[in-house]
């Protein structure tokens, strides 16, 4: 297949409607409002990625997963490197400082790390997720409508063994029955969640599955519902919901400002990591995936405390891209770089979830009058854009396809259970693509940019 199969083939407008009632049947689905679901976009062909650099990617996934680690077990670095850039970032801090030491030894990993193809043809990082890391269980789905397609629809020369089996779910699955297990093989997991949250399918297969599987319940709680329901055994800080003891929590929310609609629901955080739950992630695994630990990274001083060793270094270093910190003044020939060419940059402030970042026009007044705006600006990372090359993409929203030049977003995922003592698990399960529009700077499939797509590798 080359790059231009969305562009080759033809569809006709009833077989995208039975392409996306395939999706629906297969679950890639996502709630509209309560009880009435409609498919998540996807892309109707799946698109080409470089066989060399998806296996790169997975290769370098558990080093990613280290990585994260070593820096989570160093809250004092992150204390030190992550103070005053911002209110929501200095809440994260402030909860980390109030519950050290941390309440339980088991650190619980289950991260995503998403690549774009830079002009040479080599994937370069765009953030590393270690909380809320979405769409493991939708993106093994979207491999198999992409097979049925291929199958129906493609040409003699496609072949669906270049779409590569997607573990995402097992892997999540298996991590979380690990954990459960070291935790003496009782109690729930309690998924942390929105009370409007669409991206249910998502979430729901993990917990059919953990049932399935595992015989391990879940309950699905908001901030809200916990602050009512969640207590703490006095004494041993065991946390039960109403009287089920948890065992394991998995944060689905509280990555967003607005996941913390009260001071109350910051003491709810605070009490769910106090416990003695493995939480997925806890506070300092949530911290060491802020975009300033990620432009920190860049600089081999840094890189080097965390992971010693220069061939492992080398490996990870061939991923980034130039990110420059905003809390110290910019070099003047940098500064003038971003004033004269404002399209080649992105200013990402410390958030999570699509939307929030800053480009073209933003860019250039932030940086118009750089000294007004230091103040604020030290809550961002300036990133190099990642500019791929367009490729023709075939994008359908509500059962209607749209050919337009696009470009995808890899993200790899890892799974990671260890003590200070022990590693249990560091693996790379699977993937996900996302494909957008080349002309929307922004990616997040939840956020309404880009959709669910798989690689053909080429
Ligand atoms: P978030 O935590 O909100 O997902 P990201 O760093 O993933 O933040 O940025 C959101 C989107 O912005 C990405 O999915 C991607 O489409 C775009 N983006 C981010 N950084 C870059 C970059 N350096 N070059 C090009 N696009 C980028
Ligand atoms: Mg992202």
């Amino acid at each position: 297949m080359d790059s231009g199969f969305a562009s080759r083939r033809q569809f006709t407008a009833e077989e995208v409607e039975r392409i996306a009632e395939k999706a629906a049947i297969l679950g890639i689905q996502m709630r509209t409002s309560p009880l009435q679901f409609s498919h998540m976009p996807f892309s109707l062909v799946p698109s080409p990625v470089p066989r060399e650099e998806f296996l790169r990617a997975m290769r370098a996934m558990p080093l990613f997963n280290r990585l994260i680690e070593a820096i989570a077990r160093n809250p004092e670095w992150l204390h030190e490197h992550l103070e005053g850039l911002d209110e929501f970032t200095s809440q994260l801090l402030a909860v980390s400082k109030r519950c050290q030491p941390p309440s339980q030894q088991l650190y619980l990993g289950i991260h995503r790390s998403d690549y774009m193809l830079g002009g040479d043809d080599r994937l370069q990082q765009v953030e590393i997720n270690t909380i809320s890391s979405a769409f493991g269980t939708l993106a093994p789905r979207t491999r198999m409508l992409h097979s049925w397609v291929l199958g129906c629809y493609g040409d003699a020369d496609m072949d669906d063994r270049n779409l590569p089996e997607n573990g995402t779910l097992e892997g999540i699955v298996e991590a979380f029955y690990q954990a459960w297990t070291l935790q003496g093989g009782r109690g729930v997991l309690l998924m942390v969640v929105n009370e409007k949250e669409r991206n249910v399918f998502d979430q729901g297969f993990i917990e059919v599955s953990l049932w399935e599987k595992h015989r391990i319940r879940t309950i699905r709680a908001s901030f809200a519902d916990i602050s009512l329901n969640f207590k703490l055994e006095p004494g041993t800080n065991i946390g039960n919901y109403l009287d089920l003891p948890v065992s394991v929590i998995y944060f689905r929310a509280g990555y967003a400002p607005n996941d913390y609609q009260t001071a109350h629901d910051w003491e709810t955080r605070e009490l769910l990591e106090r416990s003695t739950a493995v939480k997925c992630p806890c506070i300092d695994y949530h911290l060491a995936g802020v975009k300033k630990v990620q432009q920190l990274l860049c600089s081999p001083e840094h890189l080097s405390r965390f992971l010693p060793d220069p061939a492992e270094q080398r490996e990870l270093q061939a991923f980034f891209t130039t990110i420059m910190g905003l809390d110290q003044p910019l070099p003047e020939h940098i500064l003038s770089e971003v004033r004269e060419t404002p399209q080649n940059w992105v200013l990402k402030p410390m958030r999570e979830g699509g939307g929030n970042n800053l480009y073209d026009d933003e860019v250039a007044a932030a940086f118009r009058d750089y000294s007004a705006h230091s103040d604020q600006l030290k809550g961002y990372i300036l990133m190099k854009k990642i500019m791929p090359k367009p490729i023709p993409v075939l994008l359908v929203r509500e059962g209607k396809a749209v050919l337009l030049p696009g470009q995808w977003e890899l993200g790899i995922y890892g799974t990671y259970l260890s003590t200070n003592e022990q590693i249990y698990l560091n693996t790379a399960p699977g993937y996900l693509l996302r494909t957008k529009s080349a002309s929307s700077n922004e990616g997040g499939v939840a956020a309404g940019y880009a959709v669910l797509d798989t690689p053909y590798l080429v």
